[in-house]
């Protein structure tokens, strides 16, 4: 089995063909992105020196609607991962019912190595490399991996600049001042924990003290962390690059919350060594324990929530977590999926689990273009009314048609959407 995340989605699909009403040639169009753009970007960093980095942005299918996903800003981003991300945001916006196609971007690059200043003078130059190809009813980037409300809203001054006139529209996950909405930021991670209850309530299981173990305690990882902790679950280790923090009797998330907020590092939480305004008087002392030893814990749920391919042919069999939430996209390779369908391990696949973000990012969209603002009531009630909905929809497809897994039981749903759109748009020119 291969690492490449595109072989990987490609495989997802395969594994639905078998099951899914979906005419076999439009199937086979749906394995091929649109296009991917591929762009140089120099730029002159505070140092005074010029570094030129490469970005890209993977338009991967618009049957449905505008294209719709996030910008990465990571070393390890590549042009197949990209490819990967814009088809799994395909699916995703496909199962939740968004009126969207799917699209990805990425920057290879150190973000811990750049200054803000250079952050900004990054993201202009790539949102000037792809300026062409995005705008409101064309293709609408949001934030991902180490980007942020920040990043969007000078990818919407750049854009805007351009245009002549103010777009709010082109981006979502922008700040509230200048046309996001309130609850996106923790959007994603409320969505992850909303999946996660209804898991529970399918398979007529308590969460109050279901013990929870998440790899990642970024933008993703920290609101589920927190939304499952006030839900009553006990999260007894988290993680970042850095190392996991591991408590048997649970983790201080509010703490740990405070900690890297502050700009702290997991393994400095472990350390001790507290940094803003994290309470030193509700410290837990966690043990410290690796990345690696956090996915094989015995807990009742395990959420991978920071990069894909963590859970591999490697490590399935040392597993012992008896239900998975991916939070991240792509954390399982299809070969370790085998294994745990084999296993009866619930795993509620990455386009359901994680796609609060992208609902959310939807109904800044539409306030955008209604010019008119909602509460946060409103959008927490539409964002859970949505995934919920999405969640009832896939377990309804795996009962009834006696699937393999819930991953299978999405991939159907989203595929056979998608299918639908290519059949009644057909072929032009
Ligand atoms: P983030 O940058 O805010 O946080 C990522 C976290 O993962 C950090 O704690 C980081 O230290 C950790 N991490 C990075 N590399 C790691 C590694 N090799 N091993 C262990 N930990 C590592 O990113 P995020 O927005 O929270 O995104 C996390 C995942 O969720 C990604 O797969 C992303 O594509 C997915 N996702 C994000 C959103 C969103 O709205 N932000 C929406 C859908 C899916």
């Amino acid at each position: 089995m291969t690492d490449d995340p595109f072989e990987n989605m490609l495989a997802q699909m395969d594994r639905a063909e078998e099951y899914a009403d979906v005419d076999h040639g439009i199937f086979e169009r749906l394995k091929h992105p649109e296009r991917t753009l591929k762009v140089t970007l120099p730029v002159e960093l505070e140092s005074g020196e010029v570094e030129v980095f490469e970005g890209y942005r993977c338009q991967f299918d618009s049957a449905r609607g505008p294209f719709k996903g996030g910008v990465r800003f990571h070393p390890s981003v590549t042009q197949r991962e990209v490819e990967a991300l814009a088809g799994w945001m395909t699916w995703k916006t496909a199962l939740v019912d968004l009126p969207y196609g799917g699209a990805k971007g990425g920057v290879i690059c150190e973000p811990k190595e750049l200054t803000d200043r250079d952050l900004e003078r990054l993201t202009r130059r790539y949102t000037e490399g792809i300026r062409r190809m995005i705008g409101p009813e064309v293709d609408v980037p949001a934030p991902d991996m180490n980007t942020n409300p920040q990043t969007m809203a000078w990818m919407m001054d750049t854009y805007s600049m351009y245009e002549g006139y103010s777009v709010p529209q082109v981006v979502t996950g922008k700040p509230l001042e200048i046309g996001g909405t309130p609850g996106r930021v923790e959007a994603t991670g409320r969505g992850v924990s909303l999946v996660t209850e209804r898991l529970f309530e399918y398979l007529d299981r308590d969460l109050s003290d279901a013990t929870i173990a998440i790899q990642g305690f970024g933008n993703v990882g920290s609101n589920a962390a927190r939304l499952l902790d006030e839900a009553g679950a006990n999260v007894v280790a988290t993680s970042d690059v850095s190392g996991a923090a591991y408590d048997p009797d649970g983790l201080d998330v509010a703490a740990l919350g405070a900690h890297v907020d502050a700009g702290g590092l997991v393994e400095e939480y472990v350390a001790g060594d507290l940094k803003g305004s994290a309470d030193r008087s509700r410290w837990d002392d966690p043990d410290a324990i690796t990345n690696a030893e956090l996915l094989t814990l015995d807990v009742d749920v395990l959420i991978p929530a920071a990069v894909e391919g963590v859970i591999t042919a490697d490590n399935v069999d040392d597993l012992r977590a008896s239900a998975i939430v991916e939070a991240a996209n792509g954390p399982t390779t299809v070969a370790a999926d085998e294994a745990l369908t084999e296993r009866d391990v619930q795993v509620v696949p990455d386009i359901l689990a994680n796609a609060g973000g992208v609902i959310v990012s939807y109904l800044e969209w539409v306030q955008n273009a209604q010019e008119f603002s909602w509460p946060l009531e409103t959008v927490n009630a539409e964002l859970e009314r949505r995934i919920g909905d999405a969640f009832d929809k896939t377990i309804e497809q795996y009962d009834t048609k006696d699937l393999p897994d819930l991953r299978t039981a999405a991939y159907t749903l989203a595929l056979e959407r998608t299918a639908k759109a290519h059949e009644y748009r057909g072929l032009f020119p």
